[in-house]
């Protein structure tokens, strides 16, 4: 049973990453004492000594990113002036308005603090405060990686170089981890380092993944003669930083209020969300369940087409039965996105039910 601070590392994201970093670690440091030895030249102890920093860095940063956290906006949040609540958007869950930048995260179950995304390596999301131990992580597990390769790499080359080795030749067994190891560490070095790609580009243009997909709503939006929808939040690539990656991690402000640049506000994106909401809601259409369905992320029994297709994505799927009303608001080929519509009395808290459904078991009503 995992209880208190330990329950937030038992999930097999933080414990597959914490075994893959041990792994590594130790065979690392194997390979390199016979290899390199790190007590027999200046160079050997300094590849030994970055080696062991780097790996040190990955851990303190990974775990710092958990339990740190994103940072959640309080229960009940309101704006101070009571006025600026027509900008904002309402979250039903936590009872509050969206401060600027928050988003709700179904996994925490909360509204997180300039929201990037959901990771499930550490189990809760990359949000204001732990996105620079989130990114100080990626980079020190892309760098340990690269040196590690490289020790692994030169330890089997001098194995299978039939050459006396200065040390005992390694079992069969040994041998397996160490090729096994390599793939695990060239993984995380492509892997990784794609991801690091991304967020280094999301901290230098100040812009999380949620925003750039509401930026490009905004393009989509608007055509060529309407005036272009301005990001507030980038103030040069300089300042964006210094934002986030300061010497301890611990980011600048207080994730509620955000510096923007000469002409917008507080509320400029808030206000566009708004905006891109209301166009949702005017495209939506209604449509009646004809055929039971199940909710299941593999339906069967509703065509070949439905089958064949399944969504790569984690948005949840829905169960409905016959004669439920949908309001649709988004399309594919085999699958529908919407919310069911449900009687609500004066009293009643309804849980909003919404999601992905097979196309076939819908028609639309005109
Ligand atoms: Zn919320
Ligand atoms: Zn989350």
């Amino acid at each position: 049973m995992c209880v208190g601070p330990l329950k937030k590392i038992c999930h097999w994201g933080p414990l597959s990453a914490l075994a893959t970093i041990k792994i590594i670690t130790l065979m690392t440091i194997h390979c390199s004492r016979q290899w390199w030895p790190p007590q027999d030249s200046v160079p050997a102890a300094v590849n030994f000594l970055l080696f062991f920093t780097l790996s040190g860095l990955t851990l303190f940063h990974f775990i710092s990113a958990i339990f740190e956290g994103p940072g959640y906006l309080p229960l009940k949040w309101t704006p101070e002036k009571a006025t600026d609540i027509q900008f904002l958007q309402y979250c039903i869950v936590c009872q509050g308005y969206k401060a600027p930048r928050s988003h709700h995260c179904r996994k925490c179950n909360r509204c997180v603090m300039k929201m990037d995304h959901h990771c499930p390596w550490i189990n809760t999301c990359v949000g204001h405060y732990n996105h620079g131990h989130f990114a100080a992580f990626l980079a020190s597990a892309v760098g340990g990686c690269c040196v590690s390769s490289f020790i692994l790499i030169s330890w089997i080359a001098s194995v299978l170089s039939l050459k006396p080795l200065p040390f005992p030749p390694p079992a069969v067994f040994t041998l397996i981890l160490v090729v096994f190891t390599i793939g695990l560490s060239i993984g995380v070095v492509l892997a990784v380092g794609m991801l690091l790609y991304f967020q280094l580009s999301a901290i230098i243009r100040n812009q999380t993944e949620i925003e750039d997909w509401i930026m490009e709503k905004s393009r989509y939006r608007r055509d060529e003669t309407d005036a272009k929808f301005i990001y507030p939040y980038s103030k040069g690539w300089r300042f964006n930083i210094s934002q986030v990656l300061t010497w301890d991690c611990t980011p600048v402000g207080d994730g509620i209020t955000w510096p923007v640049i000469d002409g917008c506000d507080q509320y400029t994106l808030t206000k566009e969300q708004l905006a891109q909401k209301l166009d949702k809601r005017k495209r939506a259409r209604k449509y009646r369940i004809i055929k039971p369905i199940s909710g299941s992320k593999f339906p069967i029994g509703h065509g070949c087409g439905v089958f064949c297709h399944p969504l790569y994505t984690d948005e949840p799927r829905i169960k409905l039965d016959v004669d439920d009303i949908v309001v649709v608001t988004r399309w594919k080929k085999y699958w529908l996105f919407g919310e069911k519509e449900q009687k609500e009395d004066e009293n009643s808290k309804l849980k909003r039910i919404r999601g992905w459904f097979p196309r076939p078991c819908a028609i639309e009503i005109i």
